[in-house]
């Protein structure tokens, strides 16, 4: 069950650690997003916060994600797995240790929602190419959900070099297809709802934060959802409204014992979670979900980075990357008849769990280059300190319910007979049983 670590090696030209480096400088104004707003707002009204940030995130032509390269040091953000190979080594881990624990069925797709540059897949693929013989003969597939075209384009290059083909119609539910160097078929789809069902394991990295929220203030009156509206001093510049009489969201979304006084909904996540426990339910598998957020306590959260800098999310529609904090107990709301959930657990503790430390202590061992020896351990300081990654971002899981079921005692018998206990879950420590 276990998986040794020290089989694998330091990835070649290890990527550079590049949290610090400085904002760019370069403001783009969008003017276009901006017109379309404005334009938009004068022909029907306020927008919601969901509606305008599904707009400035993804409209398919003028849209932050389908235009930008947005990771890295010229971007406006940097993630895990773009700051250490160790980060996706060890999701790959837990990958195959979830795999295993669900007996090793013979078909594996992996399936990730937004894989930014596809760094993280491509360093889940490189463990199970270094462990083939824990995968014995399972087919592996990789499927990859992704909105924007230019990074489907990156990430085809980084997993499938020049392979990969885009689909010969615009409505093909594959838009993209191509092949591993080792033979493992990818494919891109815009949505989940296009990945063919079977036995997969998913994972969502920093993918939540960035589907679209509503935001509801409660009022005299009762709640009311926040929405977007031309400033009336300013023709170029938007604001926030509150809604003077309730919407069919403010009225749906919002549960009624809530006790805070503004609370934000991402609806959309709720529908990706449910399909996510569904799949798992119906077909086997579980879900990996890693994002910064909370467990229903946080208000506002809405908030824009450009250049690595704090951006005011109404300013230049466009140009900033938009992200609200994730309410994990709504995904676990929406999920739980289905599947059992487990955690959220700090990122600090899911990679001590999975082993990071001694992971560490290969790498060190086997690297004499001073730079990269920095580089590695300012990389393991950035993911796992408390006031850096360690404890802002959460790990949290959607498992079948088999995964955990309890041993069950046998009736009538006098020797007391059990089903085996269930494996562990790796990188979770309270198991919770449901
Ligand atoms: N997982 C990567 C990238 C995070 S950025 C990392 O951690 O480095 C968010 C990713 O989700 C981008 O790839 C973006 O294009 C994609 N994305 C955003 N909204 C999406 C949506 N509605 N459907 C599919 N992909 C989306």
């Amino acid at each position: 069950m276990f998986i040794t670590l020290s089989a694998l090696a330091l990835r070649s030209g290890a990527r550079t650690f590049r949290l610090f480096c400085s904002p760019s400088t370069d403001e783009k104004p969008q003017p276009s997003m901006l017109r379309h707003l404005t334009s938009k707002i004068k022909s029907t009204g306020p927008v919601t916060v969901a509606e305008y940030m599904r707009e400035v995130l993804t409209n398919p032509v003028t849209g932050y994600y389908v235009k930008n390269n947005m990771l890295g040091p010229e971007g406006d953000f940097i993630t895990s797995p773009e700051i250490s190979q160790i980060f996706g080594e060890l999701v790959g881990v837990w990958i195959l240790s979830e795999w295993m624990g669900a007996g090793q069925p013979k078909q594996l797709q992996l399936v990730e929602l937004g894989p930014g540059k596809g760094s993280l897949a491509s360093d889940v693929l490189r463990v199970f190419g270094q462990l083939r013989s824990v995968l014995g003969g399972a087919s592996v597939s990789l499927h990859l959900v992704e909105v924007s075209p230019a990074l489907s384009r990156l990430q085809a290059q980084n997993l499938t070099g020049d392979s990969s083909q885009e689909a010969d119609a615009e409505d093909e539910p594959v838009y993209r297809s191509g092949e591993t160097a080792a033979g493992l078929p990818v494919s891109w789809y815009r949505r989940l709802d296009d990945v063919p069902t079977g036995f997969s394991i998913f994972v969502a990295h920093e993918f939540f934060d960035a589907l679209p929220i509503h935001k509801f203030q409660r009022t005299e009156k009762g709640w009311r959802e926040v929405m977007v509206d031309i400033d009336p001093d300013k023709e170029d510049q938007l604001r926030f409204v509150v809604a003077p009489s309730p919407t069919l969201s403010s009225s749906t979304l919002v549960q009624a014992d809530e006790s805070r006084s503004h609370v934000e909904v991402c609806a959309e996540g709720g529908v990706i979670v449910q399909q996510l426990a569904r799949r798992i339910a119906e077909d086997g598998g579980a879900a990996l979900i890693a994002d910064y957020g909370h467990d229903g306590t946080k208000t506002d959260t809405f908030r824009g980075f450009k250049g690595h800098q704090l951006h005011d999310v109404l300013s230049s529609p466009g140009s900033a990357d938009l992200t609200a904090d994730v309410d994990f107990s709504f995904l676990r709301r929406m999920a739980e008849s289905d599947v059992a959930c487990l955690g959220p657990v700090t990122q600090r503790t899911f990679l001590k769990n999975m082993g990071i430390d001694s992971r560490m202590q290969v790498l060190l061992r086997n690297c004499s280059d001073p730079s990269t020896r920095k580089q590695l351990i300012s990389s393991y300081d950035m993911l796992t300190n408390p006031s850096k990654m360690g404890e802002r971002f959460h790990f949290f899981s959607l498992l079948h319910h088999s995964r955990l079921a309890k041993p069950k005692k046998v009736e009538g018998l006098t020797l007391e007979k059990r089903s085996p206990a269930p494996l562990p879950v790796a990188g979770f420590t309270k198991l919770k049983f449901s």
